[in-house]
């Protein structure tokens, strides 16, 4: 039994509260509690009440009360006893006024273990009167339905209980209140089922859409709205068809009579079948769709019901898989089978070279450990972003002085490229990781001069701006569409052209140089135009300016 119960509201509720509270009228009391005892109604819930003018602080008195009266059955469904406990009149509103709980109060100790006695003033005399408690077991031909307590005046029997044996009378009434209290039992049942599905329908990751048997939009549900960007009062009322066009896997619309809801109307299983939805922009997104039909008694179809899940995700999740499956592939392969290559022929027992040869083949098998040993590197590096795990040490960094210092190392490795600087004299310290901001200097230099095969000078600017400084790499090399500008940001992502794909990379670089940015709080990003050049850029925040923790990530 649960005491904490919460008085509801709905028509159910007032109409059930009216109708125990007629009952209790009916059998001459003034308060009670209808105590649900069928938990077939709502298996959820646990055994319920009801009460009729009954206080919360009243009802554990009152069931205390019925477990130590006389329990009532179909054979005599009304048990009558003395009420005991002294303390439940005080409590219950209209059987007793002020002047009987003066009363009462003179009195209480000649009322133990007899009936509950209180007292009306009559004349100015206390008048006593007994009270009684009296359950009702209220069941029909289905079954129990629970049992109603309830308080009154002694011997204040109703007009059901008098002069009849059988208590014919008594049981129609019985059977009448069984009938009402089951149909708003029923209504209450209703109510909750309908409170959980338009949760479940609000709620769902996926979204749902329903339609009549005109295939007129009538539901449309908050992650239908997020998917297509479409607001349920837009589409409510409108031809399905017209909202969801899809097309299949190769890009072609499916037609009215192949679309999913037609395809379940006609008695096919529709789960799962993956196809493009448009958004109301245009743009295409891949679904998996589940329609069925609800259908009358007859067979007659009512509502289409359509199930779209946005797999997106999921098929992004596969392209990097395969991704990443070829790219570490292609780069671990092009470096091992060189050294192979060269370590063999280095180690013919009938081969002789020349010392500059087999200096040549050294050096190449020495580049080619060091590409391999730079992959593993930034394979763990981004293993480490992943799991959160990369530690910063943020302290105030002249940037001026450590841009000069790579590109100084830079040269050296590769004369044959100019590095024009822009470094304002009086540029701001900035809070930042000195060897990680190294790295990203680094990977943004070598990917500047790797993707531009012909132009040999790079720009290298720096500005300050109100909280940040700036730094800009440019290049006139093969540049980026827009397309793969969205995405070179991301793990293991590439440019898609053949001429990238001839190079070697893994497309860790810019990954890794994002997780270093922002775990600094700065930016990065790139503007770039198809075989014109690229300008990448990256913003730290100011020494004075800057808010950041010790550790990041
Ligand atoms: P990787 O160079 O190993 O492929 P990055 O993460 O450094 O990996 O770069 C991802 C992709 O971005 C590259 O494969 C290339 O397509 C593109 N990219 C990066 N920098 C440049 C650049 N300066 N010019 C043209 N494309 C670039």
């Amino acid at each position: 039994m649960s005491w904490s119960q919460k008085q509801q509201t709905g028509d159910w509720y007032d109409q059930m509260t009216v109708l125990i509270g007629s009952a209790i009228r009916l059998l001459c009391g003034e308060a009670g509690v209808f105590v649900v005892a069928n938990e077939a109604f709502d298996p959820q819930s646990s055994p319920e009440y009801v009460p009729y003018r009954v206080p919360e602080p009243a009802l554990p008195l009152l069931l205390a009360a019925v477990s130590e009266g006389t329990r009532p059955s179909s054979a005599h469904p009304l048990a009558v006893s003395p009420l005991p406990p002294a303390g439940l009149l005080t409590v219950l509103p209209g059987l007793y006024d002020s002047d009987m709980e003066q009363a009462q109060g003179d009195e209480a100790t000649e009322a133990e273990g007899g009936a509950q006695e209180a007292g009306d003033v009559v004349h100015g005399e206390i008048v006593r009167q007994q009270f009684e408690l009296c359950s009702l077991f209220v069941h029909d031909p289905v079954g129990m339905l629970g049992y109603l307590h309830f308080v009154r005046p002694a011997g204040a029997g109703s007009c059901f209980e008098q002069h009849d044996a059988h208590q014919g009378a008594l049981r129609l009434f019985i059977a009448q209140l069984a009938a009402g209290l089951r149909g708003a039992l029923k209504a209450r049942a209703l109510v909750k089922e309908q409170g959980r599905l338009a949760a479940i329908f609000k709620y769902s990751a996926d979204g749902i859409l329903t339609v009549d048997n005109a295939l007129r939009i009538i539901d449309f549900n908050p992650a239908m709205e997020r998917l297509t960007g479409w607001r349920e009062n837009e589409v409510l009322g409108r031809f399905y068809y017209e909202v969801l066009r899809a097309r299949d896997l190769q890009g072609n619309e499916i037609g009215l009579q192949d679309s999913p809801l037609l395809q379940a109307l006609a008695g096919n299983t529709v789960a799962n079948r993956e196809m493009y939805i448009p958004a109301r922009d245009g743009q295409l997104f891949p679904v998996r769709v589940t329609a069925s039909w609800v259908r009358s008694a007859w067979g007659e179809p009512m509502n289409g019901i359509l199930n779209v899940r946005d797999i997106t995700r999921e098929r992004e999740e596969e392209e990097q898989r395969s991704t990443f499956i070829s790219v570490i592939s292609h780069e671990l392969q092009t470096p091992i089978a060189i050294i192979k290559g060269y370590a063999s022929t280095l180690a013919r027992p009938d081969a002789t070279f020349e010392p500059a040869s087999a200096h040549t083949r050294l050096v190449a098998i020495e580049e080619e450990a060091d590409r391999l040993n730079r992959l593993v590197g930034n394979l763990l590096y981004a293993s480490r972003i992943e799991a959160g795990g990369l530690q910063m040490e943020i302290v105030p960094l002249d940037l001026a002085n450590l841009i000069e210092s790579v590109v100084r190392r830079l040269q050296a490795k590769a004369p044959d490229v100019t590095v024009r600087l822009d470094i304002p004299d009086n540029l701001p310290t900035v809070m930042a990781d000195r060897d990680r901001i190294e790295e990203v200097l680094q990977n943004l230099l070598d990917n500047a001069i790797k993707y531009s095969p012909r132009e040999r000078v790079i720009w290298l600017a720096c500005r300050a701006t109100g909280d940040e400084v700036v730094v800009s790499i440019t290049d006139q090399g093969m540049g980026i569409s827009l397309r793969d500008q969205e995405q070179i940001f991301q793990r293991f992502r590439r440019g898609r052209d053949s001429s990238t794909y001839s190079l070697p990379g893994a497309g860790l670089g810019l990954y890794i140089c994002r997780a270093i940015v922002e775990a600094h709080g700065g930016h990065i990003w790139v503007e770039s135009t198809l075989h014109q050049g690229s300008k990448f850029s990256f913003s730290l925040p100011r020494v004075e300016k800057a808010q950041l923790p010790m550790v990041v990530f």
